[in-house]
């Protein structure tokens, strides 16, 4: 039955399958909360086109990234899979229980998901339950976990989204991988254009939904010189400097409208998940990725505008 879970998720778009059993987890995680009978997680990977990313690398074609990225890989190719998976299983007998991220309902209070629009995040009420999707990628041996808290495999670096199935099956568990990709080499933090992320790794959500929206005018080709005008710190903001809070950050957000909004609340990623690509890079030249190419991810210097451009609108 493994091997045929493999075949199906596979067929269906998925291009890492792994198996945590369920006593990789501590007897209190969610998994548990969500599904007390679970014996086997398993985890599907996906990747993430990186031609996509080379579209904002070049600064040509943005949208792609968020349609073809984040909203439809979240909410159709992913479930397509899951489905099939979870039908096979319970065609077998078995209790399948798909777990996706809800983009729009979080962990922890009065935080924000940078993909979404903040508004349309579900407010006051958090998930009680919702188990922790990089721990459970890392158990089911999907990949390792990179600085800035993301998933970096073998063959994609970071450029993957993921998802799970818990089950009552007992399925051969997958190897954990060995922690060897990620060298701490601060790349991701240096790339983001917001200073996003802390010298621990730990990302701000609410500064990283700022930027991730195109706040920076140094790497937004669609920001308009007058950009921000009567913020007293427009410049700052459009230089990535600006730290935020959450109620700067809304008033922020509330002036950004540089490329329409996709279905389900998902916004326009202007940044790219530089952070990403920065990572991406580094490992490719490396040369530690198993997926090669046959023409490097990065082709010419990375491109800016300068903060001077806005100036006169000061
Ligand atoms: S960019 Fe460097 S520090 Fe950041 S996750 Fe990748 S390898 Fe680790
Ligand atoms: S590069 Fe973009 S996605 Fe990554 S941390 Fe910075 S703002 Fe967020």
């Amino acid at each position: 039955m493994r091997e045929k879970i493999i075949e199906i998720a596979m067929a269906n778009g998925a291009d890492i399958v792994g198996f945590a059993p369920a006593d990789r987890f501590d007897k209190n995680d969610a998994i548990f909360k969500i599904m007390p009978e679970t014996k086997t997680v398993i985890g599907l990977a996906f990747r993430v086109l990186r031609g996509i990313y080379r579209g904002i690398e070049e600064g040509s074609t943005y949208y792609q990234y968020t349609t073809m990225a984040v909203e439809n890989m979240e909410e159709t190719i992913m479930p397509m899979a899951q489905l099939k998976v979870a039908m096979m299983l319970e065609q077998e007998g078995y209790i399948a229980l798909p777990q996706r991220k809800h983009q729009q309902i979080m962990a922890e209070a009065d935080s924000t998901n940078p993909e979404v629009a903040y508004d349309a995040v579900f407010r006051n009420r958090t998930a009680e339950v919702q188990m922790n999707f990089l721990d459970a990628a890392v158990k089911c041996g999907l990949g390792e976990k990179g600085f800035y808290q993301t998933l970096l495999t073998d063959k994609f670096g970071p450029m993957v989204r993921y998802c799970f199935i818990l089950t009552d099956a007992k399925l051969e568990a997958s190897e954990m991988v060995e922690p060897h990709l990620c060298d701490s080499c601060g790349k991701c933090a240096k790339g983001c254009p917001g200073n996003a992320i802390a010298p621990d790794g730990t990302v701000d959500a609410w500064q990283c939904a700022v930027y991730y929206n195109g706040a920076n005018g140094t790497k937004n080709p669609f920001m308009p010189p007058e950009a921000f005008a009567g913020m007293d710190n427009r410049l700052e903001i459009i230089a990535g400097e600006a730290k935020v809070t959450p109620q700067t950050a809304k008033k922020i957000l509330d002036k950004i409208y540089f490329y329409p909004p996709a279905q389900h609340a998902y916004q326009c990623s202007i940044c790219g998940r530089a952070c990403d690509m920065e990572c991406y890079v580094h490992l490719e030249e490396k040369g530690v990725l198993t997926k090669k190419f046959k023409t490097p991810f990065r082709k010419r210097k990375p491109w800016h505008f300068e903060v001077e451009d806005f100036k006169a609108e000061e």
